[in-house]
């Protein structure tokens, strides 16, 4: 009997987390915590899982909404095994401690939730076991229950450095848990490796499932657009404001302006960067000949950059033109790139441009639809403001897109797909075009708190 309870991030991108009942095993897939919600709201209900047996948890990659709930996991569950990457585990380190300062900044006095402690982290980073892409393990449940070892392994979903999707298998009995996953290549990493078999069930994200594949152009062909915006926005002496993700859009936007620099395509211009996100450039690094990699040779330590922390005026970034990646990708409240656009959208020769999904309720999601000369508030209690800058939305996603998650499916041949990590219109359209083109399988649209059971 295998049964799935969906405890997060089920009918939306939040707190993902879901409880496996493998035969008497208890596997959790991610702890995620909410990137939008605060506080208690921002975890799954791990209270869902207080009767349920509980062996592992498998993390499939770094980012806030896979991992950010982890401490707290292992603070109510003390005896759980922790396995990820070797890549997820080193960037974790990284991220987690990073929030210990966020969260004491954030959370009110009277939450029940506390932050956690940089002694905390240190003891999980310790606890965490690492295993390589496609290596096999096993996870045996407590006292080895009705002899159900499990057999794990991780396979390279191309999403992000260390991202994983999860295989688990006993005798016949196969899950797939695809995380978050990219079919095709980035500018650093590359397209996901998928096994190549029949499998019984697949947990499948639908990030992209509500996006025409016709709106979302090959990364070459945006990167090419994007030089030509940015070389009118240099040419005006304007400098441009790059919201992106610490883990991932960074190191892959990064990387592509760089090519595009050394290609002679895009005119070579000061880059800023800073905080979190440079130090997750070191990890990349460091495991270029160990995973695969578009490009093996290229080093983030190589590319010219200077850091806007060490800048004493941040109106020096207009002096000359230049480019700046900053956090968070959705800009939100609070965070460099939200305190960058504020003086931006003042700046009539410079631009914001935007290069990822922005969350509808983020700031970053009015920046992006907003028309240069009309006022908006970047939050619903701030003043507003003139954008007098030129905004530009340029499409590099990290997920795939209808095409490439209806491949997962043709190479998987499930009997039942679990739709995951979309809001209700992405999986909507999944679910009705898997049972259009695959008859016979059966669709789940997961919901919290709803067992899954066959
Ligand atoms: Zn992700």
């Amino acid at each position: 009997m295998i049964r799935i309870l969906p405890v997060g991030g089920a009918g939306e991108i939040g707190a993902s987390c879901f409880h496996i009942d493998f035969h008497g095993t208890g596997i959790i897939l991610d702890a995620g915590m909410h990137p939008r919600k605060k506080g208690i709201e921002s975890l799954p209900n791990f209270g869902l899982m207080k009767d349920l047996p509980l062996d592992a948890v498998l993390i499939s990659h770094a980012h806030e909404d896979h991992i950010g709930s982890l401490p707290y996991l292992i603070q109510r569950f003390p005896y759980l095994r922790v396995v990820t990457t070797p890549q997820t585990r080193a960037i974790a380190e990284l991220t987690l401690h990073n929030s210990v300062s966020i969260l004491q900044d954030e959370l009110k006095e009277d939450d029940p939730l506390k932050p956690y402690t940089h002694d905390e982290i240190d003891l999980l980073i310790q606890s965490i076991e690492y295993r390589s892409y496609e290596e096999q393990f096993i996870v045996s449940g407590y006292e080895n229950r009705n002899n159900a070892d499990v057999n794990v392994s991780f396979w390279d979903a191309g999403h992000v450095l260390g991202s994983a999707g999860i295989l688990l298998e006993h005798h016949e009995r196969t899950l797939f848990y695809t995380g978050d996953v990219k079919m095709r290549n980035q500018s650093v990493t590359c397209a996901a490796r998928i096994p190549q078999r029949h499998i019984d069930t697949v947990l499948l994200e639908c990030t992209q499932g509500a996006a025409e594949p016709s709106t979302f152009p090959e990364w070459e062909r945006e990167a090419q657009r994007f030089a030509q915006r940015s070389n009118e926005i240099i040419e005006q002496g304007g400098s441009i404001l790059i919201p992106v993700f610490a883990l991932g859009k960074m190191q892959e936007m990064l990387a592509t302006i760089w090519e595009l620099m050394e290609k002679g395509v895009l005119a070579k211009t000061d880059i800023y960067t800073g905080g979190i996100a440079r130090k997750i450039c070191t990890v990349y690094d460091r495991n270029r000949y160990v995973v695969r990699r578009m490009n093996k040779e290229f080093e983030f330590a190589n590319v010219e950059q200077s850091d806007f922390f060490e800048i004493e005026n941040l109106q020096e970034l207009f002096r000359r033109p230049s480019i700046i990646l900053a956090t968070s990708g959705m800009m939100i409240e609070g965070t460099m790139s939200f305190r960058l656009a504020q003086r931006w959208l003042a700046q009539k020769q410079s631009a914001i441009f935007t290069v990822g999904y922005m969350d509808p309720s983020t700031p970053g999601h009015r920046i992006a639809t907003a028309q240069q000369g009309e006022e908006i508030r970047l939050t619903d209690f701030s003043e507003p403001q003139e954008v007098r800058c030129s905004i530009e939305r340029f499409h590099f996603t990290a997920h795939s897109m209808r095409d490439g998650l209806m491949e997962i499916v043709r190479r998987t041949t499930p009997n039942r797909v679990i739709l995951v990590h979309g809001d209700p219109e992405a999986i909507d359209w999944m679910g009705h075009s898997i049972l259009k083109n695959f008859p016979g399988t059966k669709v789940h649209a997961a919901e919290i708190g709803r067992t899954i059971e066959f």
